[in-house]
């Protein structure tokens, strides 16, 4: 595909739109196709934000100019200030302030030539853009609609190319009954014969306010017919999972959350960007406390040789929590961090294989991954380190703890969330349509319609949720003051063991790995298998002999699932899941009830957990899908993703397959 000029034409007032009346609420979603779609849409942006201050804007951007992401990244690369053409120079020229800053901001972001969505988080929240560098029927049918319905109000087409009559019936279902498509007036005429009967009116796009022009007109009978039809289909791939169950919340009323470490705290600050309320309950003093209490802790994507929706988690997940921290750090917070890059090596044949492995699977973007000779390794590392190996160049460390004091600060901060420290919840009780927690000391919260469980490695201490199929297990990190040739190590080492830069003159060193852990106390044994770890994984190097590990270290436990995926989204109420299983199991028939009928669950009880060694990776973009669930608003993962997300897919999987529990 090629891109085509869009028109710079002067904004309309844009005070003449009356946002506060239907059909646009508070919140504005605009699908665009074309690179090209990317300055109006900011310069749109631009126009509103001070004037609607309330009013969020959700944009989808399928940059697909080209056949290939690479490519196709390349000529919306070439959209941003900061691209090195002559073309963005000039660009950037015509350009607001604002509209200048949000580019420089979406450029920070690091968009990359990686399937699927790329969640870019601007201006404080109030802009989300979906970016995705491909675009056909495929994609589309894996997109859920926002409460089975449509929910793009308008559609902006500035590809070259024209859309495929598939593509054109998956544009309408995601569009809202009112939604128009815009275009150049050259194209009108042949977008118009594609699509007919579409319900999308073709309307002339002379500029960015034109965006948000709506048709009054009722929908053709076949328009309607065919969205009804595609709905019913889009909505059976998700019927034992449906979203969007419980209903939206009045403005006044909050979402509870049990814990503050990685997943709480950033749920409680994706919840606070959409002006919705929470209240978090902590046991600890302070929010990262728990799991996510580490001085420092790896960030860096977990890859399969197999194209999986691990893959795309992981990639989409890493960039994303990458952009959270810069965007923290940049509002002012004191986030402790480098994106020194990880560099990951082999320590017998086994994790050599699985290492080549891994990198021959998949045409890596070389920015996600690159393999690196032993030169090369050794120079980037600092050290030296006698071992081919990969090199995620985006990678790095942060400091946990500050990421989640940061996320609650900035929630708390927005006058969204009010944060219960030292309130260990001992109970929860359903009565009629609201939860209520108890609280070890007496007292009572409630009540809540919706409460997430964001508690970490108690997960499963609450009788509703004690069957997760998820397990704790204890690790202790060590914390080794620098010395001797350490101190020239200038990116996160990972083999048996990982190795992080010093900060403050001490490394973190780890971490021990042990199943239902019974204590939490500091373990001298894992001290020194920590040290034993690093020696098996650099043999011929002399830089970790003789050092001196001391006792400082820090204890905590993972929740750990067997497919590494995390979980969220509502709780399975198992004990029902188990009676109904009672009347359908091993036949055919029984396969097909559990494909069509919802799961049985904890009716406003949602779990975000299990996020394993990785949470750092995964845990904010997991809180991010779940925030976006719970407001109603579009996600930034298709079905395939969000089946494996769920967190009774372990049972699920099986009963959809007619097979045994
Ligand atoms: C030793 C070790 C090393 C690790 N290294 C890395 C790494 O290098 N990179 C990486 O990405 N990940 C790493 N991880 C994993 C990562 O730390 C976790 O995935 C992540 O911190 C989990 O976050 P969480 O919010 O789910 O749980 P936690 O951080 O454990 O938070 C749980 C929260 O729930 C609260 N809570 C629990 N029960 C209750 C209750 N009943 N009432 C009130 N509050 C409650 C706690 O107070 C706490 O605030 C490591 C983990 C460990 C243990």
């Amino acid at each position: 595909m090629e891109t085509t000029q869009a028109p710079t034409a002067t904004l309309e007032p844009y005070q003449q739109i009356r946002l506060g009346d239907k059909p646009f609420g508070r919140q504005i979603c605009l699908a665009a196709v074309g690179s090209e779609a990317l300055l109006p849409l900011l310069q749109l942006w631009s126009q509103l934000r001070q004037d609607y201050p309330k009013l969020v804007l959700q944009l989808l951007l399928f940059a697909a100019d080209k056949d290939s992401r690479a490519e196709s990244l390349k000529v919306l690369q070439s959209k941003l200030p900061l691209g090195q053409t002559t073309e963005a120079t000039a660009s950037a020229e015509h350009q607001t302030s604002e509209v200048i800053s949000l580019l420089a901001e979406l450029q920070a972001g690091k968009p990359l030539a990686i399937p699927g969505c790329q969640r870019f988080v601007l201006d404080g929240g109030r802009l989300t853009l979906d970016l995705y560098l491909e675009f056909d029927a495929t994609l589309l049918k894996e997109l859920p609609g926002v409460n089975h319905n449509g929910w793009i109000d308008n559609w902006l087409w500035l590809a070259e190319s024209l859309p495929s009559q598939a593509e054109v019936w998956q544009m309408a279902r995601l569009a809202k009954d009112y939604a128009s498509l815009l275009c150049l007036p050259s194209k009108r005429s042949a977008l118009a014969s594609i699509m007919v009967n579409s319900g999308l009116n073709i309307v002339d796009f002379n500029g960015p306010a034109a965006l948000l022009l709506t048709q009054q007109t009722e929908l053709e009978p076949i328009a309607k017919a065919e969205r009804l039809a595609l709905r019913r289909q889009s909505n059976a791939r998700l019927a034992p999972w449906p979203l969007y169950r419980e209903s939206t919340l009045a403005a006044d009323e909050s979402i509870a959350i049990i814990g503050a470490g990685v997943a709480g705290s950033q749920l409680a600050l994706s919840l606070a960007e959409r002006h919705q309320p929470s209240q978090v309950f902590c046991s600890e003093e302070n929010a990262g406390q728990s799991a996510s209490g580490n001085r420092q802790g790896a960030l860096y994507p977990l890859l399969t040789p197999e194209t999986s929706e691990l893959n795309t988690l992981f990639q989409q997940g890493f960039l994303f929590s990458r952009r959270r921290i810069t965007a923290l750090v940049a509002a002012g917070f004191d986030i402790a961090h480098d994106f020194c890059g990880v560099l990951h090596t082999g320590f017998d044949e086994r994790s050599r294989t699985r290492l080549n492995k891994i990198a021959e699977g998949q045409n890596w973007h070389p920015d996600i991954l690159r393999r690196v000779n032993n030169f090369e390794a050794t120079e980037l590392a600092g050290l030296d380190i006698k071992e081919d190996g990969l090199f995620y160049p985006l990678g790095g460390w942060v400091c946990p703890r500050a990421l989640c004091r940061a996320a609650i600060q900035y929630a708390v901060e927005s006058t969204y969330c009010d944060f219960q420290r030292r309130t260990h919840i001992s109970e929860i009780s359903r009565e009629g349509s609201h939860w209520w927690l108890s609280a070890t000391d007496g007292r009572r919260f409630g009540p809540f319609k919706k409460l997430v469980l964001a508690s970490g490695a108690s997960l499963t201490a609450l009788p509703q949720t004690s069957a997760l199929p998820a397990s704790p297990f204890r690790g202790q990190v060590s914390e080794v003051a620098t010395q001797g040739g350490l101190r020239a190590l200038k990116t996160v080492l990972c083999a048996k063991g990982y190795l992080t830069p010093a900060w403050e003159g001490i490394h973190c060193l780890g971490a021990s790995y042990v199943k239902d852990p019974e204590q939490l106390a500091y373990s001298d044994v894992e001290q020194r298998e920590n040290l034993q770890k690093i020696a098996m994984s650099y043999p011929d190097a002399d830089w970790h002999q003789g050092l001196v590990m001391g006792q400082g270290a820090r204890v905590g436990v993972r929740m750990v699932t067997r497919d590494h995926f995390p979980m969220l989204g509502q709780a399975p109420d198992v004990e029902a899941l188990m009676q109904v299983y009672q009347q359908h199991q091993h036949t055919p028939e029984s396969a097909r009830y559990w494909q069509q009928t919802p799961a049985p669950v904890h009716p406003g009880l949602y779990v975000l957990g299990g996020l394993g060694s990785r949470g750092l990776s995964t845990g904010p973009l997991a809180a991010d899908i779940l925030a976006s669930e719970l407001c109603h608003q579009p996600l930034p993962v298709g079905s395939t993703l969000l089946q494996r997300l769920n967190p009774n897919r372990m049972w699920m999987r099986k009963l959809i397959k007619g097979k045994a529990l």
